[in-house]
């Protein structure tokens, strides 16, 4: 291959895994609500960092190996942090340890004194004192500007409000804010009882309890918190790390009592495998160890990166692990007809839950790993959620075991079970099989997908049943008395649901592409599918050049597309649906950032609107793809005026900016 072609191809390798990094990001940073464990997530950075590193021509600014964590939410002030937060280089073998000392030694010679902490899974956070009254506290956001969370660190009982150092302006301590296992365990059952999604892990949930506007919310979480340094502070000496540990541990701070001091690496990778195995003792979670240099003055030659300190780094323990007993194996049918094994396992505690159930994927998998009912087994986490059995454990096998079978008719309508030759997936023959319908039909409604309130699985079961619905385009054509006849539904909800139903037909058209279900298309390549063709009937007709073309779209997803738009099922579906009025093409908001109305625009917001807030005419804005600017420039070109504008309209009028009231703006959106 030409060198031309190599770097053609790194370069959209590079490009797919920082746009994948930065949705993970936005999601674990941004949401609390990750979508992918730890370990997946490494993964991607590491491959992203071995690319950059063997092509630095590539390397930008704003790649996230050069970046920490996610901006700041726009529904919190912002504060900017004395000194930067910054995140920590990973280390995750005893190699990778052994390596960090090395560079260390190497810039401050050979006696070095490292101190190891616990790595605390939680939320990082400031907290500033001026003359020993706690004023300000913040997240870490992207290291420089972090979310302004004061009152609701003010209701964690353990972080003191007033400390004995009036003589002192400024002192800015970091810490991290976490759940303690239990009381995550508890607030996660509470809110599986009220139907809301359950956090992935404690430090979401520390994380979601931290960044809530109402700090009443916080107030009614137990969180805790360890500090673990300084970021700055005036008028006292400090020469290594662990005096500024026993310090703080004298103003009245907590420091986690687990600290170490080694002169040697040894002795370092000790600490780090002793935890490993006793993690599991601590009632709060940890992800590993920190190492730190010792000495202050090392720690200032070392000095940072962009995103992380020299003289630190963060041993990450492996996935956590643990034995347990399979009962059974039984068969669930997905939407698509594929029957899947899952293990019915003895209930284990594993990364902060209860885990009773662990997917088996399929027939071969199961005799890959040789595994069998009644089996000792290793399991661990595979997304943080998702359990996933490691290996059998031979040496507990009494002879009693039975070997798993997969059944040949569907377990819910009887139909034969084929399994095609080349595919590991054993399929429900059945075209009317009601768990296939069924379930396409919770996935249709779906929040990602066409988002219809009130259509959960006990509905959907019914209308099914009742032969209401024989696909998702019925839906449309239901009414009120319909949907009166079934179990637990009142009139009200009924109309409600027929409400919900009929505003669904106006979803962007990512989301139908979404809902459909075409096999391996989520929401996220059916949003690039809809901005790139527009238009449901354009998708449809796609040749399979066309849509490999398409960044992010591989040979798997487009053959996928077009089979999946050959069958005589997806046909009627679809003409049923533009039959019923569902809109199949993109609204504004989705068409190409090029083609929006406001691309390349510059609006500026002064004085009170009356019809939308701040934020509403700034999204409306950005979502047409114009920009929003806090300041009357050259580079303006429309300033939107509510009443008692600001000084700013004054400025416009100078610098001969067009000026435009609501009415105005709303004409131009139609
Ligand atoms: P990090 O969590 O690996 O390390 C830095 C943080 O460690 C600090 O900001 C601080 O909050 C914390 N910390 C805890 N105890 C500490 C101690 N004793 N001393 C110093 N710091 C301590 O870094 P990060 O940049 O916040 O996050 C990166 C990691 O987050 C990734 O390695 C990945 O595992 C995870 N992540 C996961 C996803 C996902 O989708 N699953 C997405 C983004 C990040």
């Amino acid at each position: 291959m030409s060198k031309f072609k190599m770097n053609n191809k790194v370069e959209k390798r590079i490009e797919e895994l920082r746009k994948q990094i930065n949705y993970h990001n936005e999601l674990y940073y941004e949401q609390d609500s990750p979508e992918i464990s730890d370990a997946e997530y490494d993964a991607l950075m590491i491959e992203l960092e071995r690319l950059e590193s063997e092509y630095p021509e590539f390397i930008t600014s704003d790649s996230p190996t050069q970046r920490v964590g996610g901006k700041p939410l726009d529904k919190f002030k912002t504060i900017v942090h004395s000194s930067p937060m910054l995140s920590l280089a990973n280390a995750f073998n005893e190699g990778e340890i052994r390596e960090f000392h090395r560079r260390v030694t190497s810039a401050v010679g050979n006696s070095v004194d490292y101190v190891v902490e616990l790595k605390i899974d939680g939320l990082a956070v400031a907290l500033t004192y001026e003359h020993g009254k706690f004023v300000r506290g913040a997240t870490r956001g992207d290291g420089v500007v972090g979310e302004d969370i004061t009152q609701n660190l003010k209701t964690v009982r353990t972080i003191p409000l007033k400390i004995d150092l009036e003589n002192v302006p400024l002192l800015d301590v970091r810490g991290e804010v976490y759940i303690p296992k239990k009381a995550f365990e508890k607030l996660n059952s509470e809110r599986e009882k009220m139907g809301m999604p359950l956090f992935a892990n404690p430090r979401n949930a520390a994380a979601g309890s931290l960044r809530q506007l109402d700090p009443k919310v916080t107030a009614s979480r137990p969180l805790d918190i360890f500090v673990y340094g300084i970021g700055y502070i005036e008028g006292i000496q400090i020469n290594t790390h662990l005096q500024m540990l026993e310090f703080l541990r004298e103003l009245g701070f907590r420091v986690n009592p687990n600290i170490s001091v080694f002169d040697n690496i040894d002795d370092v990778i000790g600490f780090c495998n002793e935890w490993t195995e006793k993690r599991d003792e601590l009632p709060y979670e940890i992800d590993g160890i920190v190492i730190k240099v010792n000495s202050l003055r090392d720690q200032i030659k070392l000095g940072n990166t962009s995103k992380s300190p020299r003289w630190a780094v963060a041993y990450k323990f492996p996935a956590e692990q643990k034995t347990t007993i399979i009962k059974d194996i039984i068969v669930r049918v997905g939407r698509t007809g594929v029957l899947t094994p899952t293990a019915v396992l003895e209930p284990v505690r594993l990364s902060g839950s209860t885990v009773s159930k662990a997917t088996l994927h399929n027939e071969d998998y199961i005799r890959e790993k040789n595994i069998k009912i009644g089996d000792t087994v290793i399991v661990k986490k595979a997304g943080d959620i998702i359990p996933e059995v490691v290996e059998v454990v031979l040496d507990k096998r009494k002879g009693t075991e039975k070997d798993f079978i997969m059944p040949d008719k569907c377990p819910e309508c009887g139909s034969d079970v084929v399994r095609f030759e080349g595919e590991a997936a054993s399929k429900c023959t059945g075209v009317a099989c009601p768990a296939q319908l069924k379930r396409g039909i919770i996935h249709f409604a779906s929040r990602d997908a066409m988002d219809i309130e009130g259509l959960g699985p006990a509905v959907v079961n019914q209308l099914v049943e009742k032969g209401l619905v024989k696909d998702a385009a019925d839906l449309y054509f239901l009414k009120t008395d319909d949907l009166v006849s079934l179990e637990r539904l009142g009139e009200k909800s009924a109309r409600n649901l027929v409400g919900f139903i009929e505003r669904s037909k106006k979803n962007p058209l990512a989301k139908l592409i979404f809902a459909i279900g075409i096999p391996f298309v989520g929401s996220r390549t059916a949003k690039i599918l809809a901005e790139h063709f527009q238009d449901l009937d354009k998708l449809t007709k796609a040749s399979y050049e066309e849509l490999i073309a398409i960044p992010e779209i591989g040979s798997k997803i487009a053959q996928s597309i077009i089979t999946f738009f050959k069958q005589d099922q997806t046909k009627v579906l679809l003409e049923k649906l533009k039959r019923a009025g569902v809109n199949t093409q993109s609204l504004k908001t989705e068409q190409r950032k090029e083609d929006k109305l406001f691309y390349g625009l510059t609006f500026v917001l002064t004085g009170t609107l009356e019809k939308y807030t701040r934020k509403q005419a700034q999204e409306i804005i950005e979502s047409l793809g114009g920009r929003v600017s806090s300041a009357v420039s050259s580079k303006t070109d429309f300033v939107l005026v509510g009443s008692d504008p600001g000084t700013k309209l004054e400025k416009a009028d100078k610098l001969g900016i067009k000026i435009i009231n609501e009415e105005q703006f709303e004409s131009m959106l139609e």
